[in-house]
């Protein structure tokens, strides 16, 4: 743990607080859930009552699944990362949640974020998808995205995956990118399709 002063969105008021600077999803389900549903980067406001989300330099790693995600706002070297794993850099804590749920889904990160570019471009849209869950026997994906001020809700069907993944897998040095500790997202994906 380490102790960080943080300032309330609502009032101002200056407050410390204890966070942890990693977590081993593979050895407490109860702090992987913790993780998940952010309630780990949240902290009450001892003057207003107000729930804040902090964002701080955390890494989350799961050793059964080999899975490394470092929360950073800052380029990190691959050197720390163990042989054999998957490595992921993001910036933010909505999305290191993204990542775990599409893991945890034994889905594939890189195909996600082509699933999301080739909707956007059916749709005529530019909005951020976010992966939510896949699920239902044809394993149809849910991804959100703002609008309007609201949070949709877009179903995709396993076909655009299974689509996507064929392109990937055609594409070998898409994955080669992703190599290390990698920042896989649409900023990711763009230079490989425009
Ligand atoms: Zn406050």
């Amino acid at each position: 743990m380490s102790e960080i002063k943080t300032t309330c969105s609502r009032c101002g008021a200056q407050f410390t607080t204890e966070v942890p600077q990693s977590v081993n999803a593979a050895a407490s389900s109860d702090l992987k859930e913790q993780v998940r549903s952010g309630e780990l980067f949240t902290r009450t406001c001892p003057v207003c009552g107000t729930v804040n989300l902090l964002k701080f330099p955390f890494l989350y790693y799961d050793t059964d699944e080999r899975l490394m995600i470092v929360l950073s706002d800052a380029p990190l070297a691959a050197e720390g990362l163990p042989e054999g794993y998957t490595g992921r850099l993001v910036a933010s804590v909505g999305d290191l949640i993204e990542k775990i749920k599409i893991f945890e889904c034994g889905l594939d990160d890189l195909v996600i974020e082509m699933c999301k570019f080739v909707t956007c471009q059916e749709l005529k849209k530019d909005v951020p998808l976010k992966f939510l869950k896949s699920d239902g026997s044809d394993g149809e994906m849910t991804f959100t995205y703002p609008e309007n001020g609201q949070m949709e809700m877009l179903a995709v069907g396993f076909n655009v995956y299974e689509d996507c993944a064929g392109i990937l897998g055609r594409n070998p040095l898409i994955r080669e990118s992703a190599a290390g500790l990698a920042t896989i997202d649409q900023a990711w994906l763009s230079r490989f399709f425009r």
